[in-house]
């Protein structure tokens, strides 16, 4: 797949209403954005969108961007997801303004403005039960049906409401809705609850309440409080903006005002992206936790090795839209691989090793070659790869009885080593089970690369190798996609779940490395030569580095590999 370089792009349709409240220096000039996640699961690539999209504004107009956390719902949140997206959106290189921001902070400001819309009449106490409250609701097409209790006294609603607050009722009793308009077309205005009651354990307030906003009356107030001047959020939102704009007509004084924009949110194929998917994986076992490294979190692909360089690229890249789309996902790993062959120094593996032995090398001796760290990067030096008379190849670089157009390794053919020397099969052994043991080869020592000998030119690449004597052992995860069909969301018959790609995972436990990295950590970013770009995973151990697979070298989704 090819991908144009970015060009200098237009202004996006964000950016132009920015300038254009610049100019008119609507709110004083400010501009200030906000992040708001609700902390009931880890951030996923979709979020890093809108990450780099909010903060990525604010940088671009000197203005301010917030870290809200939208913890109007005690049910589902928890402080595990407000510490994992504090670390997400650090590792992706923002920093929000100030302190991180909860919307539960303002639980007092808003239950105040409550108070003054019931004592405005905008307000009222509904006792119904949820089902008919929903089913008086009706359909777009036809009013609805106001509650009995639309018009009770104000006195009677400030008075439920109270001891709504006060814990008097059980979970469902009641609710608080404003009053609106039961025959709006738009069914968010039909009188929408802005208070229900739910006797649950908040993860910042504690035992403080048991009655909690709804989304529409927390998320325009939050905006207010916090000076929020650009309220950007993805489509699904925009049929909410009646009611963002009529909560804001009921408390804003004097000239500042935020505005809502909404833009498309970002789909990408062979991905599921909704946390309460995702949240099902993790708890069932699909996967090993929410950074799994087939996982489309931001803490999944930290782990497997993409950088937050190639996310900020892939996020600009795809711009901003109005209308739905979906981004075939091999643009990001597109973005992925385009930084990790700038940053990634190169070394050998064989990660399903055959033993060559290289019967005129003398046993004993030990070479030390010097070999690029990044042919593209000369600043990136050279290391030394020791040579020896037993090595390892790569199984597959070897045919016992290869066709004419395999240009590696079989009986009496040639081969060069990268960085190395070229050598001749001579002969193989077999093991009971026919299984190719040890290959016989001898080498030209006229042909080391760098030298003159390097000139000899022989058909096909050169091939990959360790010393066998200074290997490191390693077991290397190649990861797939996690999803096999390019939709999985998409079919109404069937489960997201059945769609999973069992090949998504693949170990390999007796992988060979060069002795060069030894040294290596949990995070670095290394390219292993003719295989992909790969990462050092946690799970590693004294006697066990762990390797994680980042992506292959090339986009091979769906040819054979
Ligand atoms: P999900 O639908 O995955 O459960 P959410 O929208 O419920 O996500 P929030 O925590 O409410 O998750 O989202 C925080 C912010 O991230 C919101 O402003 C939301 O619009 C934005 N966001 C969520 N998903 C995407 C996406 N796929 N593309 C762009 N922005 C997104
Ligand atoms: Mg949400």
């Amino acid at each position: 797949m090819d991908f144009p370089e970015n060009e200098k792009k237009s202004l996006n349709f964000i950016e132009s209403i920015i300038e254009e409240d610049l100019t008119t220096n609507k709110n004083q000039g400010r501009v200030h954005l906000r992040f708001p996640p609700e902390p009931n699961g880890y951030l996923h690539i979709g979020h890093a969108k809108s990450i780099c999209l909010n903060f990525g504004l604010a940088n671009e107009y000197n203005g301010l961007c917030n870290l809200r956390f939208d913890d109007t719902n005690p049910e589902k949140e928890d402080v595990e997801y407000v510490d994992s997206i504090m670390e997400d959106i650090r590792w992706l290189g923002f920093q929000w303004d100030d302190g991180p921001k909860y919307a539960s902070d303002y639980f007092q400001q808003l239950y105040e403005w409550a108070i003054q819309l019931i004592k405005e009449g905008k307000a009222y106490i509904d006792e119904q039960p949820q089902e008919l409250i929903s089913e008086q609701r009706g359909v777009p097409t036809r009013p609805g049906i106001n509650s009995p209790y639309r018009n009770r006294p104000i006195e009677e609603s400030l008075d439920l409401f109270t001891r709504m607050k006060n814990g008097e009722f059980e979970t469902g009793a009641m609710i608080l809705r404003s009053k609106i308009d039961m025959s709006s077309p738009n069914m968010h205005m039909r009188d929408p609850i802005m208070y229900r009651i739910l006797h649950q354990t908040h993860h910042r307030t504690g035992d403080d309440w048991c009655i909690y906003p709804m989304y529409d009356w927390a998320h325009g107030q939050s905006d207010y409080i916090e000076g929020i001047t650009h309220s950007v959020c993805t489509l699904e939102f925009e049929i909410h903006r009646p009611l963002y704009d009529w909560a804001l007509d009921q408390i804003v004084e004097g000239d500042y005002r935020p505005r809502q924009i909404e833009f498309a949110r970002l789909n990408l194929s062979y991905t599921v992206m909704s946390k309460r998917k995702l949240l099902q994986l993790v708890k069932d076992n699909y996967v090993n936790g929410w950074d799994d490294p087939r996982m489309p979190t931001i803490s999944g692909f930290r782990r497997r090795g993409y950088t937050p360089e190639s996310i900020r690229n892939f996020a600009d890249r795809i711009g901003v839209a109005k209308r739905d789309n979906v981004i075939d996902v091999s643009l990001l790993e597109f973005s992925v691989r385009e930084h990790l062959n700038q940053v990634a120094p190169r070394a050998m593996a064989v990660i399903d090793p055959v033993k060559v032995i290289i019967t005129n090398y003398p046993e004993n001796d030990v070479e030390d070659l010097e070999l690029a760290n990044n042919p593209n990067d000369e600043n990136a030096g050279t290391r030394k790869v020791p040579f020896t008379r037993d090595i390892y190849i790569e199984r597959d670089d070897f045919m016992e009885d290869p066709p004419k157009k395999f240009f590696r390794l079989g009986p009496d053919r040639e081969v060069r080593l990268i960085g190395a020397y070229i050598i001749k099969c001579d002969g193989f052994k077999k093991n009971d089970n026919g299984i190719v043991e040890e290959i016989y080869c001898t080498y030209d020592p006229d042909t080391k690369s760098g030298g003159s000998g390097a000139k000899r030119k022989i058909k096909g690449k050169a091939i990959h190798w360790v010393s066998a004597e200074n290997a490191i052992d390693a077991e290397v995860r190649l990861y797939d996609r996690l999803f096999i069909d390019e939709n999985p969301d998409g079919h109404k018959e069937k489960d997201f779940k059945e769609f999973l790609n069992p090949d998504s995972l693949k170990v390999l436990n007796n992988c060979k490395l060069e002795q060069s990295l030894k040294s290596v950590v949990a995070g670095d970013k290394i390219q292993f030569q003719r295989l992909g770009y790969f990462c050092v995973d946690k799970d590693s151990t004294e006697n066990m580095l762990v390797v994680n697979r980042t992506v292959p070298l090339r986009d091979s989704w769906g040819k054979t590999k």
